[in-house]
């Protein structure tokens, strides 16, 4: 068996971490609008994927407002230190029905900020593999099923709360089961199309599924 799991708000709450972010803005005097405005960096990848640098975004705002940059930015690398108080509740269970070596964490985002998010919060020592890319998710899965060689007829699960990702997985590997997984707490509102075999609104529903096809 394996399972690849999304981590923004999938695993981690990231509508209430993108909060606390903001506020620390606010707490140096920048608005939202400014700390929107000044997000993205102004140089885009090869790829033309927007890539979020919190040093550039300090540098910008720096430039728009009477801000002290070298406090901010202190204060962003300590709320960046320790983000466990981000994972959900239930992620805890759900990583202790299965093993660690079919478990694999599959993100979006390729950059140091998406990196520290995850690796800080103290969960990927419960995963085979954390895979973070700025491409479809499929390729993590394809990596995968190339190098462990598995069968066609391998349990693979992939839970996400984005239904682009869960139909370019199924389009690309049909025997896959998807899972979307609409938590009250997520950013986004996809609505199931015939490329998600289930909908769930936490793990433990997610966990029934996988173990009811384990014959548990
Ligand atoms: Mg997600």
């Amino acid at each position: 068996m394996k399972i690849f799991i999304d981590f923004d708000d999938v695993l981690f709450n990231t509508k209430k971490f993108r909060t606390d972010y903001l506020n620390i803005f606010k707490k140096h005097g920048i608005s939202k609008k400014v700390f929107e405005v000044c997000y993205y960096s102004a140089v885009k990848s090869k790829k033309n994927i927007r890539q979020y640098n919190p040093v550039k975004h300090i540098e910008r705002l720096t430039k728009l407002n009477n801000i002290n940059p070298v406090a901010l930015q202190k204060d962003v690398i300590n709320f960046v230190k320790d983000t466990s108080k981000y994972i959900f509740n239930d992620v805890g269970i759900f990583l202790e029905r299965f093993k660690k070596r079919d478990l694999i964490i599959a993100s979006f985002s390729e950059t140091d900020f998406q990196k520290a998010k995850i690796v800080n919060s103290g969960i990927t020592k419960n995963f085979h593999k954390v895979e973070i890319i700025n491409e479809l998710k499929s390729r993590i899965v394809g990596n995968l099923i190339k190098s462990e060689k598995l069968l066609a007829d391998t349990d693979v699960y992939f839970i996400d709360d984005r239904v682009e990702q869960l139909a370019d997985v199924k389009q690309k590997f049909p025997q896959i089961k998807t899972i979307l997984l609409k938590r009250k707490e997520g950013r986004y509102n996809d609505r199931k199309n015939k490329y998600c075999d289930f909908v769930c609104h936490n793990l433990e529903q997610a966990e029934k599924i996988i173990l009811k096809f384990n014959g548990k």
